[in-house]
């Protein structure tokens, strides 16, 4: 175990692509995003939040419980950021109170895909020294993500996503300047510091305790699968299977209530894909592909609250990790035998769109 856990590091570090530290946590993403916030910051600084949907506001929701002031840009459920909006912000900040900038990168409520690498130029072109904290959560392993090429000095992730093992993992990735943020600050939590975990002097001090044994096997699995693959025909996978999803969705779409979230192609995710439907028929199809199928979609999340009767128009399809064509076409021919069982309209040729996709046409 000690030895194999020293293994982990440098690949984690491949997947990321960055050459800096790495800190794991015994958490879900909520313990990754709080570890972060953690380490760089202190009540009463102040962080940027542009919000592409329900995960960017969590982040932000968890910077204001450390007493952090958060700065939040909203652009809906279904619109990128906006970069002037963003350089607009960062601009009137002339005295530098903004500490950080926290940029989600796949918002998984509404499979936006968010320009990081856009944000590091923002920062640069204003001259504003705060750090760039991206969220991968839902986009590691899965999506095109460059740590120290994009310039981002602390990136989070957790493991039950693209990195395919169960939720129990937290990762927090930094960077040097990352580091000298966090020595600036007056005190730090012992149990979230993320120093003596990145270089630990003795194996407990990796986990701030007792070791998680049977995950960390399985993240060894996970990363031998991701390298085995290479990173690179990782995300090439992810990008063709979701091609293949959206030409379904285009063709349903054609005809009929059947929406996809992301009108634009070059903003969609590879990772998870939102549809809007309308209420009922939403939690109406994902109730008989369940019970009928074994086919499980998501929920829509952050789309409407679960009170009102809106919240049954939305539901969304998880394509991150380990998945392949064979899924995909089944998880395609479910939705189709769906829309046809309930009397749905749609437009036609979803599943001859989707093969020709998935074929290379
Ligand atoms: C899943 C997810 C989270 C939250 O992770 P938990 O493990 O549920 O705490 C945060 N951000 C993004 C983008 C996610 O996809």
């Amino acid at each position: 175990l000690v030895e194999m856990t020293a293994t982990l590091i440098p690949d984690l570090r491949r997947v990321a692509r960055t050459a800096h530290q790495a800190a794991i946590y015994i958490s879900n993403g909520h313990g990754a995003w709080e570890a972060a916030l953690q380490n760089t910051l202190q009540p009463g600084d102040r962080v940027l939040v542009p919000s592409s949907g329900r995960f960017a506001i969590g982040w932000s929701e968890m910077s204001q419980g450390l007493g952090v002031e958060t700065e939040v840009l909203d652009f809906g459920t279904s619109a990128p950021w906006d970069m002037a909006r963003i350089a607009d912000a960062l601009a009137a900040d002339t005295a530098h109170r903004i500490k950080a900038v926290l940029g989600v990168h796949v918002d998984t409520s509404s499979s936006i895909r968010n320009n990081i690498a856009g944000l590091r130029h923002l920062l640069d072109e204003t001259g504003h020294p705060a750090l760039l904290m991206a969220d991968c959560i839902a986009s590691l392993g899965c999506e095109r993500f460059e740590m120290d090429a994009w310039g981002v000095d602390v990136m989070v992730s957790a493991s039950q996503k693209g990195l395919m093992v169960p939720p129990g993992l937290g990762f927090v990735f930094f960077n040097d300047k990352a580091a000298v943020a966090r020595k600036a600050l007056p005190r730090i939590s012992r149990y979230w510091d993320w120093a003596p975990r990145a270089n630990p002097q003795e194996f407990y001090q990796y986990f701030g305790g007792t070791a998680p044994t049977h995950h960390l096997y399985g993240l060894r699995a996970a990363l031998d699968m991701i390298h085995a693959e290479g990173v690179e025909n990782t995300w090439a996978r992810h990008a063709h299977l979701a091609r293949t999803i959206w030409a379904a969705c285009e063709a349903w779409g054609a005809d009929g209530p059947l929406r996809m979230n992301v009108p634009e192609r070059s903003l969609r995710s590879h990772a998870v894909t939102a549809l809007r439907i309308g209420s009922p028929l939403g939690t109406e199809l994902r109730m008989w592909l369940e019970q009928s199928l074994g086919l499980t979609l998501g929920i829509g999340l952050g789309m409407a609250p679960s009170s009102s009767p809106e919240w049954h128009g939305f539901f969304r399809l998880g394509h991150m990790g380990h998945v392949n064509g064979h899924m995909v076409m089944g998880l395609l021919g479910g939705i189709e035998t769906g829309l046809r069982a309930l009397n749905i309209p749609h437009g036609p040729g979803a599943l001859e769109a989707a093969a020709a996709a998935m074929a290379g046409h």
